[in-house]
């Protein structure tokens, strides 16, 4: 037979959820495995976006949309930016299944073979292929724990080439947890509108910020950065939606016109009932928003305390979103249970194999040595975990 796609053949699987799905396979053999694999929130949808959902079946909204996504919600999105400050007309904004789906239809609207697209490391792990199963190449740029995971302007500026399309920013991130202020983002974006670079941002953490730090959005650094910025959103975490699958693309009509294509010849649109329940999570109550990052910051300031606590691993304060990044290069060399660990694989592989607590390694996010605990999880599990992590290593 003829060879399958060389782009698809080198596409790896989500590490995040094959954790995931690793994890829920031993829980249905009988194993009590706790898992901090997957960026979930815990929570249970709120109820009035569950009943809008409901109420769309009952009145029969269960046709096709327009493949950029029902006017309402597109215009409850734009409501909502322009409250924080970001003035974008409706038909700028495009819906999709999911920030994910968002994300891969902006790569795949600005990505030619060959483009270098530059991705600030540590990375969400879907980056990294994104980019690679859009035809681009991924230009890593690193920054370290001495660095707070942050990149600077200037190792910014020394990964341009001419070949340079975009970068990639998110923000608070997936997985470091932390936040790029306002100042540093600002010398970021200099250097993208001086290369004349295109910027996906993604912001879809951004209502989980902790320590009274303030969220900047890159749109909002004057019309020049808005018009090449790709503005990703969606209701997956702050409205505990991950299942519904919709989430969004801000941008100029240009990008936005070529995106609403995109979709009408693949997903067509996400699902009609969940974009009606996403109009009432943007535009109804907010309170529940509150309420799951105050619970999100407890759960954050108990993990962070723990792993500190534990000779061999140690972690740096995030400063948003749910993830905590473990370091655990003292465990290098040393013997856990009946293993000799050599890296973040074979760490995660023992702690789930031999305490049953499932973490992701980092080395899917560009960094090695380190393990991504998701504190969108129960206290009553993140207390568990953490007690089998300290067992664990300390026999
Ligand atoms: N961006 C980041 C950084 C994420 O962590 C996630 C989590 N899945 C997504 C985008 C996608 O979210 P969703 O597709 O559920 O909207
Ligand atoms: N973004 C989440 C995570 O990093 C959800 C899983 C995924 O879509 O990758 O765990």
């Amino acid at each position: 037979m003829k060879p399958v796609s060389k782009i698809a053949e080198a596409v790896r699987a989500s590490t995040t959820l094959a954790v995931d799905s690793l994890a829920k396979q031993m829980k249905a053999d009988g194993y009590d495995v706790v898992g901090f694999g997957t960026g979930e929130p815990d929570f249970q949808t709120p109820e009035n976006i569950n009943l809008a959902g409901i109420e769309a079946i009952r009145a029969g909204k269960t046709k096709y949309t327009p493949s950029a996504g029902i006017i309402p919600l597109r215009k409850a999105i734009a409501e909502q930016l322009k409250s924080e400050g970001l003035d974008y007309d409706y038909t700028q904004i495009v819906v999709a299944s999911g920030a994910k789906h968002s994300l891969f239809i902006a790569l795949s609207a600005l990505t030619d073979p060959g483009d270098e697209i530059i991705l600030p490391a540590p990375y969400w792990v879907s980056y990294y292929e994104m980019i690679k199963m859009t035809g681009g190449v991924p230009v890593v740029v690193s920054a370290g724990e001495d660095q707070n995971f942050k990149i600077t302007a200037q190792q910014l500026e020394a990964a341009v080439t001419n070949k340079t399309k975009c970068v990639i920013f998110n923000n608070p991130s997936n997985p470091t947890g932390m936040l790029y202020s306002r100042d540093e983002l600002k010398a970021l974006v200099d250097v993208c509108v001086k290369h004349d670079l295109y910027i996906i941002a993604d912001e879809i953490y951004y209502k989980l910020v902790y320590d009274g730090l303030e969220f900047t959005s890159i749109a909002s650094f004057g019309d020049d950065v808005k018009e090449r910025t790709l503005l990703i959103n969606g209701v997956s975490k702050s409205y505990a939606m991950t299942g519904w699958r919709v989430g969004y693309c801000a941008s100029n009509k240009q990008l936005a016109k070529i995106m609403s294509n995109y979709l009408s010849h693949s997903t067509g649109a996400p699902s009609t009932i969940s974009q009606w329940a996403a109009v009432e999570a943007i535009s109804g109550p907010q309170d529940t928003v509150e309420t799951m990052r105050l619970e999100f910051l407890k759960r954050r300031d108990y993990i962070v305390d723990r792993i500190n606590a534990i000779p061999g691993v140690s972690c740096v304060k995030p400063e948003g979103a749910f993830y905590v990044m473990m370091n655990i290069e003292k465990l290098i060399g040393r013997t856990l249970g009946s293993k000799l660990i050599e890296n973040d694989d074979d760490f995660a592989v023992a702690l789930l194999e031999m305490a049953l607590v499932a973490v992701v390694p980092c080395s899917g996010f560009g960094a090695k040595n380190f393990v991504r605990w998701s504190y969108a999880a129960s206290m009553e599990n993140i207390e568990k975990g953490l007690n089998r992590l300290e067992k664990f290593i300390s026999e």
